[in-house]
């Protein structure tokens, strides 16, 4: 059981890829348990490669990345593959459903890592499409919905196991901006139940949604706090700071 309230925590994290590409650059974040965070950057920025770090589906080349108190990068892959399962909901641009599958039964599939049995696995699938607001849709395939109800789906499949982190990756990518809007909605409501929220995004008004802004350019954290839309607590750092801590502390 980790009894840290710091859910992630990055110290010096950086990744660099063959060829020498430095895609991250000496990061050090913490994100606690139920805070809700965007990672914010232009293309190329290193948002994907920060996205795999903090998701556990890549180890850093120097440094260490702690979720739920794990150094993931000295547990075995079985082990890391348990931690990943139980601790981390992820939600991806293109949702990311199996085409022809009712979403009753991918989201139950979210469970089946975990040993439930297949009637518990389908109650809680239809729970967790309620809490999304899709009680109705629940036989539903992928192509009878439209994107915006694809993403609650891909969203309930994502918490349905009820990780602590929910991860997402461009969520609102593929949506046109009412749905987008209906979507940030849902995460800032499964935010205020409890669950700890990180969207990845380059979209500044996406990340205008969240409490707090981590923007990163060219591998580095270049601002952490409430961003420019000016809610109090907005910090400017320099790029070589270590972002949480120093920063509470100035
Ligand atoms: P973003 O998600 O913000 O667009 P990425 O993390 O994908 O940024 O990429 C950051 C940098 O790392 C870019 O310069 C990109 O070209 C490079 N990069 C990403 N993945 C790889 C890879 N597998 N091999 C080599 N370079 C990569």
């Amino acid at each position: 059981m980790n009894a840290d309230p710091a859910l992630v925590v990055l110290e010096h994290v950086s990744r660099a890829y063959p060829g020498g590409v430095a895609a991250v650059r000496d990061i050090s974040l913490t994100v606690a348990l139920g805070e809700a965070v965007a990672i914010v950057g232009p293309s190329g920025s290193g948002k994907s490669t920060l996205l795999n770090l903090i998701g556990t589906l890549d180890v850093p080349t120097s440094g260490s990345v702690r979720v739920d108190g794990h150094d993931i990068g000295s547990l075995p892959d079985r082990s890391l593959s348990a931690l990943r399962a139980r601790t981390i909901g992820f939600v991806f641009q293109q949702f990311h459903l199996p085409v022809g599958v009712p979403i009753r039964d991918s989201v139950a599939d979210g469970l089946l890592y975990s040993g439930t049995p297949l009637r518990e696995r389908r109650r809680r699938a239809s729970a967790a499409l309620e809490r999304v607001g899709l009680g109705h849709r629940l036989t539903h395939r992928p192509h009878e919905l439209s994107g915006g109800e694809r993403q609650r789906a891909a969203i309930a499949r994502a918490v349905v196991g009820e990780p602590p982190l929910l991860l997402a990756d461009e969520p609102t990518g593929s949506l046109d901006s009412a749905s987008g809007a209906g979507v940030m909605d849902l995460l800032g409501e499964l935010h205020a139940a409890g669950t700890t929220v990180v969207v990845i995004t380059h979209d500044r008004d996406v990340a205008a949604r969240l409490p707090r802004r981590i923007e990163i350019r060219d591998g580095r954290v270049v601002s952490d706090g409430a961003g420019r839309h000016g809610l109090p607590g907005h910090h400017e750092v320099s790029s070589a700071a270590v972002v949480t801590g120093e920063v509470g502390a100035r």
